[in-house]
């Protein structure tokens, strides 16, 4: 469905962050085949209002508005569903960060839109929920994150018979050669020195911990069919193969590209066509050689096995996963727990937790919401 000029319309929520800006960057380069017809922040009024001068969006929202506000912004969170379920949006850009994206991804879906979901908890929390509401409203999930858009770029046109197995690459982050004697001494700023992306900062403390990795196994079953048996993990510290695909001839496909969220971006825009478009520096393998890959180390970083085995048990247990992830990030960030409290809180919480009933979003909310209250309790913060 395209409206007006044959332009598609694009709902940019979370503009103001990492995957926000660089979609705006895509967008302004794509006028002739996209309009920005929404944009939403949560606070920072000063980048919204340089960002609707740039594209003069018909909707405006920031969840969190103050007294100065803008009459003709929207504020709270039905702000959010407001821009994603609008009719002349073809296409909701989820980049939130965390739980508070999912709702807005629920009425999208509903509503038949595109989702290009870099929210990635959206389908941590709540799968089967999601996968119900694209069934529902017709609605489809295309996903932005880098590994997911490489599997997506290497099976299309294929049947998903012929896969027998995908392999998720993760850079191992800032922490791939510490020991665990360091790792307990780990500051905030040692953490948010990513070694190969830019990004916010609990994705950035999320790839740290590998917890990042887990949600994307998670997220890999949900959007790809795939039995967790069949999802690997390799640690590939240059981040240029985004993932392999193995078929079941044993032919293995990868996607590479100089690690960049704009090629992701405007495939999850323009899949499965291609598009002509200069995001990417140019391809330079001798460059960017060696190519290196090393197992995870799950005793270090155990966060990843963790994430892994909520997603087995299934039901509540990924949303508890994501819920005492996201608050121990939070603790973390805010310097009121060590880096290796982390995935303490996550197993804890999986411990006491993983088997809340699951079935509808407010299940899974409630089992959120336990699982956020039990990580407070244990560091009474
Ligand atoms: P970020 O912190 O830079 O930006 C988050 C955005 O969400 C901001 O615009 C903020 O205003 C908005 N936001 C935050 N809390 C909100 C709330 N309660 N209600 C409404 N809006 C809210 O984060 P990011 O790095 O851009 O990541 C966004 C999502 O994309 C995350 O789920 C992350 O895992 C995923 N992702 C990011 C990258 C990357 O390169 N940054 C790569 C892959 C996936
Ligand atoms: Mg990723």
């Amino acid at each position: 469905m395209t409206h007006g000029t044959g332009t598609k319309g694009v709902a940019v929520l979370g503009s103001t962050g990492s995957i926000g800006t660089t979609a705006l960057r895509v967008l302004e380069r794509q006028r002739d085949r996209f309009r920005v017809v929404a944009l939403t922040a949560n606070s920072n009024r000063a980048l919204l209002s340089e960002q609707v001068k740039r594209f003069a969006p018909a909707f405006v929202g920031m969840v969190e508005q103050q007294g100065d506000a803008d009459d003709s912004w929207k504020s709270g969170s039905d702000a959010l569903i407001s821009a994603a379920t609008r009719d002349d949006v073809d296409i909701v850009l989820n980049a939130i960060v965390g739980a508070a994206g999912l709702d807005a991804t629920l009425a999208a879906l509903e509503k038949g839109k595109r989702v290009a979901l870099a929210n990635k908890e959206t389908l941590v929390i709540a799968g089967d929920v999601v996968k119900q509401a694209c069934a529902t409203g017709c609605g489809e999930v295309v996903p932005v994150d880098s590994e997911h858009s490489a599997i997506l770029q290497c099976i299309t046109g294929h049947p998903a018979s012929q896969v027998r197995r995908v392999v998720l690459t993760a850079s191992g982050g800032p922490f791939r050669g510490w020991s665990e004697e360091q790792l307990a001494k780990a500051t905030v700023e040692d953490a948010l020195r990513h070694p190969t992306w830019q990004m916010g900062r609990k994705i950035t403390v999320d790839s740290a911990t590998l917890a990042n990795k887990a949600l994307e196994v998670i997220e890999a079953h949900f959007l790809f069919d795939l039995p967790y048996d069949r999802i690997d993990v390799v640690v590939h510290p240059q981040s240029v193969i985004h993932s392999f695909v193995e078929f079941i001839d044993g032919s293995v496909v990868a996607q590479m590209s100089v690690p960049t969220m704009e090629l992701p971006v405007l495939y999850a825009l323009t899949h499965p066509e291609r598009v002509s478009d200069v995001g990417v520096p140019p391809f330079d393998p001798v460059r960017l050689s060696p190519m290196t890959y090393e197992p995870v180390d799950h005793q270090r970083f155990p966060a990843l096995r963790l994430g892994i085995e909520a997603g087995r048990a299934g039901g509540s247990a990924p949303a508890v996963f994501n819920a005492a992830n996201e608050c121990a990030v939070a603790a973390f960030l805010a310097g009121k727990i060590r880096f290796t409290d982390i995935p303490r809180a996550i197993a804890a919480a999986l411990d006491t937790l993983g088997d809340m009933p699951a079935g509808s979003r407010e299940n899974l909310l409630a089992a959120d919401g336990a699982a956020r209250k039990h990580v407070k309790e244990m560091f009474q913060c």
